[in-house]
């Protein structure tokens, strides 16, 4: 008796515990899929810097690699808001050494960009910081995905470079002279699975957060104790 009086009520209990389960089930996948989006990552060893441009002492304990993109603002924003810091702090400090690697996310802008900043890191390292910063600099702030780096622009902000050989740069982007510079860089994206620009390593360490400046201190403190 007491058996056919409780099924209905044992079915709806299985049925809700069923729901909950899948609602529970649901959440977690969601929750999993945004957490593995990005996570800091360590690798075996730091990315090779030969031959990339270095600001600040090339013997300075820490290397701080940027993976940027000339046609990412996130990398423009990064450059004016926590670049600074890093600079004052760490890189005029000789603590640590800047290294700079091309990612080419958004085509033959960002291929065009990159071939111009190695044409001058070969004729003259000291000038490429600035027209990197420049070229930074005439990255439109609307219109994101607007066409925008093209020869003249390359061109003009050389020319307001006075170290810069313009003819030199313009026989060098129609040769496209540094290939070799732009395949490396490609090698490295691959290498240690570039998949969002900027993307900030510290040593053999890739961030979760670019813009996570306190880890990034962290990091370079952990490892100037370290050694
Ligand atoms: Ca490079």
């Amino acid at each position: 008796m007491n058996k056919t009086k409780n099924s209905p009520f044992k079915l709806i209990v299985i049925l809700t515990l069923v729901i909950v389960a899948t609602m529970v089930a649901l959440v977690f996948a969601n929750g999993s899929t945004n957490s593995t989006s990005t996570t800091e990552q360590t690798f075996d060893k730091a990315p090779s810097i030969e031959g990339q441009p270095i600001l600040g002492d090339p013997n300075a304990p820490i290397t701080v690699v940027e993976f940027g993109d000339y046609m990412c603002p996130a990398c423009k924003a990064w450059g004016q808001d926590y670049f600074p810091a890093l600079m004052d702090e760490y890189i005029n400090t000789g603590k640590v050494k800047f290294v700079y690697v091309n990612v080419m996310f958004h085509g033959e802008e960002s291929i065009l960009g990159s071939l111009a900043a190695e044409s001058i890191y070969k004729q003259n390292p000291e000038a490429y910081w600035q027209f990197h910063k420049e070229l930074f600099n005439s990255q439109p702030t609307d219109e994101h995905e607007a066409s925008w780096i093209n020869n003249d622009l390359l061109l003009t902000i050389a020319n307001s470079i006075p170290t810069i050989d313009t003819d030199k740069l313009q026989n060098d982007l129609v040769q496209q002279s540094a290939m070799k510079e732009i395949e490396i860089d490609k090698k490295l994206v691959e290498d240690y699975k570039v998949e969002f620009t900027p993307s900030i390593m510290v040593n053999e360490t890739m961030l979760e957060d670019p813009f996570d400046y306190e880890r990034i201190k962290t990091l370079i403190e952990q490892e100037l104790d370290g050694k």
